[in-house]
């Protein structure tokens, strides 16, 4: 994994006017990190104020007094301060995204009706899930579970996560029409095994992507029919294997081309017609060709083209990739209208924020969450349209309101209970100074990352033990913390407990309350780690295995038929339709996989073959043709100036050049393997030019 560097850093700094006010350590990568000034400034303006009498905030601040310049009274108000971060953005984004589970599905039962269902929750799971429609429904109260805040936070909190109703999946599930399988999507036609989509029908193994119809196996693709294996595809017909092409029509094999038409192994074509390998031919020629390459069916990134340092369309000071209409925003990827954003990603419609990822729409000055529609809300996840909530999941509709899950149209809850507002704007406060102890007494300069290290630490190392800050004020009762520290709860552990005895940092939620294990999340397709490491990191883990269903038999995936399914169909269309009942074992993992009807129908259609890796192993060769969320300085192979990109020059890459290829060498749970130098790290830009927008513009439209 590469982290963003100190010239990169600077240089945005500079570019900016943003000066770098303070240095730190990533407390787990040990990587330096900067803080800007106008991180300064966010973390002012989101620390939450509660409205405090002045006699209460005078023995607060007294009882308090060792952490007392975390709180200012101004105003009859009580601030909050909101420190700087412990980790580099790119560990604070790894722990975000491994609270999202978006495409691993199990089926298990409805703990309401006990019907079968498809969820994100193996089954094995110490969470009670319900069916979406009951859990959005009026048959269950989320107060009933209401705790008296006297407890650790992580404590508590992770026995409400446990307790509480979980939903299955997280869809606009009324919008949906014969599409079950599917999560994070919305107005879904008989579509299959589509991930974080919308707006589209008949569409099969997909990520990302909207106002699609009759598509398979594509990511990042919108307003695209009929294509195939495309990767960043906007408005194109018919399309095969095909990268970032804009508006085309018929394409085999092509990256970067726009508005072409019938062409064959191109890049950076514009406006043009029967070219292969980016030489013209005639009409005759190419029919000859086409059959050619469509038998050729590998995904393969051209070689000699030319690649824009990074991706944007209509973008104003920014410092990122895949970013459409943006304005102020750095270190952001795979977002859209943003104003004044800083380290988010999958975002839209978002400004004044912070760290958030994924479904922020409309959202305006917040921190540290993964969720939507709202303001001034401060890590929390999975919510939607709220506004001043404090470490919540799965709350809707609701305000002022700490450490609660799955609320509804409420206001000043704390642990599910309700307060009045005089109570809630007293106890938080209380809340918020224990995990500043926690912040302040676990912050040590010293420590080694075990990370780093390579080795596996103890857990007597400095960073489990920590000291146990004396507190007996505030009126909390601590003393559950000396028990649950010596719980160490790593393997596949779905403990409430945490490795810090429930001492919840004033920052993001601690790994171990993640309701997911590491490999099933978002975090695993972008921050990739094998089981020790992601153990070592205090992820958790699962290793729950679905029992495969009956099947007649099992087909090795190198042996099936290369021919094409419409030769297939024509010749002998028996063979499609035993295929239904078999599984073909993915000849790159060894998983076994099934074939649904609907995509056989696909393939015949487009004279495609049968499939012969698992749709993971697909997906994430899909993802590994896009670069890393990481930015790099480098010149530009045209004009030389130095500019920021998401490839690195050569030699950043690797200094061995028998690793420079990547090639994607999958392990079996389909993430990529850590080889460095491998993967989305070894873009091969020997061979492929990175021009800045400039000189690309000039190269390939003029
Ligand atoms: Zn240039």
């Amino acid at each position: 994994m590469h982290y963003t560097s100190k010239a990169v850093y600077e240089y945005i700094s500079k570019k900016n006017s943003d000066p770098i006010v303070k240095r730190k350590k990533c407390r787990i990568s040990g990587q330096d990190f900067p803080i800007y000034q106008s991180d300064l400034d966010f973390y002012d303006k989101i620390s939450p104020k509660f409205e405090v009498s002045s006699d209460y905030a005078k023995q607060f601040l007294e009882e308090n007094s060792d952490v007392t310049q975390n709180f200012e009274y101004k105003d009859g108000k009580l601030k909050c301060k909101i420190p700087t971060p412990t980790l580099c953005p790119e560990e604070r984004q790894r722990r975000r995204l491994a609270f999202r589970n978006e495409r691993k599905l199990y089926k298990r039962t409805c703990d309401f009706s006990g019907k079968e269902i498809i969820s994100i929750y193996s089954p094995d799971k110490p969470y009670k899930v319900y069916d979406q429609s009951i859990w959005w429904s009026d048959k269950w109260d989320t107060l009933e579970y209401g705790k008296d805040s006297i407890w650790n936070f992580s404590t508590i909190f992770g026995n409400l996560l446990k307790n509480i109703p979980r939903y299955n999946l997280k869809n606009d599930y009324t919008t949906m029409e014969n599409s079950e399988y599917n999560n994070y999507s919305g107005q879904l036609k008989s579509s299959y095994f589509s991930f974080w989509c919308a707006a589209s029908q008949d569409m099969y193994y997909a990520h990302i992507s909207r106002e699609n119809s009759d598509c398979c196996d594509i990511a990042i693709c919108m307003q695209c029919a009929d294509c195939w294996e495309c990767v960043e595809c906007i408005a194109c017909r018919k399309c095969f294997s095909c990268e970032m092409c804009l508006g085309c029509n018929e394409l085999y094999n092509c990256s970067y081309c726009t508005s072409c038409e019938e062409c064959i192994w191109c890049s950076n074509l514009v406006n043009k017609k029967y070219c292969i390998n980016n030489q013209q031919y005639t009409k005759e020629e190419y029919e000859k060709y086409k059959q050619q390459a469509k038998q050729n069916t590998q995904l393969s990134q051209q070689k000699n083209s030319i690649l824009r340092n990074t991706f944007v369309l209509e973008c104003e000071n920014y410092a990122g990739y895949a970013l459409n209409s943006c304005k102020n925003a750095f270190f952001c990827y795979d977002s859209a209208w943003l104003d004044t954003v800083k380290y988010s990603t999958s975002c839209g419609m978002m400004s004044n924020t912070m760290d958030n990822d994924h479904w922020t729409t409309g959202s305006d000055i917040s921190y540290e969450s993964l969720s939507w529609e709202w303001r001034f809300d401060i890590f929390s996840s999975n919510s939607e349209n709220t506004s001043n909530t404090i470490y919540c999941d799965m709350c809707y509709n609701s305000n002022f309101c700490f450490g609660c899950v799955g609320l509804r149209n409420k206001e000043y809850c704390i642990f599910n209970k309700q307060y009045t507002k005089e109570e809630y704007n007293q106890l938080v406060p209380k809340l918020i100074a224990q995990m500043m102890r926690t912040q302040t007494s676990w912050t040590n300069p010293s420590f080694t990352s075990p990370f780093n290290k390579g080795d596996t630490p103890s857990w007597n190392s400095p960073l489990i033990k920590g000291d146990v800050p004396q507190s007996g004020t505030g009126g909390f009762d601590t003393t559950e913390k000396s028990e649950a520290n010596k719980v160490p709860p790593c393997e596949g552990g779905y403990s409430s407990e945490t490795r810090e005895g429930g001492k919840q940092r004033w920052e993001f939620f601690d790994p171990q309350l993640s309701p997911f294990g590491y490999n099933e999340t978002v975090a695993m397709e972008y921050y990739p780690l094998s089981k020790e490491e992601a153990l070592k990191l205090w992820y958790k883990r699962s290793d729950y295995e679905a029992p495969f269903p009956k099947v007649e038999k099992f087909v090795q995936g190198k042996k099936l038929r290369t021919a094409s399914c419409k030769t297939i169909y024509e010749q002998k269309p028996e063979l499609l339709e035993k295929l239904l009942n078999y599984a073909v074992v993915c000849e790159v993992s060894g998983r076994p996989f099934r074939i649904i009807k609907q995509e056989i129908d696909f393939y015949i259609k487009h004279d495609l073959p049968l499939p012969r890796k698992h749709p993971d192993i697909r997906h994430q060769e899909r993802m590994n043709k896009r670069p890393w969320r990481t930015l790099y300085l480098r010149n530009c192979d045209k004009c030389g100036e130095e500019m920021l990109s998401v490839y690195s020059s050569w030699k950043q890459i690797s200094p061995n050049p028998s690793l420079s290829r990547g090639e994607s060498t999958l392990n079996t749970e389909g993430s990529i393997s850590l080889d460095k130098g491998r993967g989305r790290e070894g873009f091969d830009t020997m061979q492929q030019k990175i021009y800045c927008e400039k000189c690309y513009q000039k190269e390939i439209y003029w």
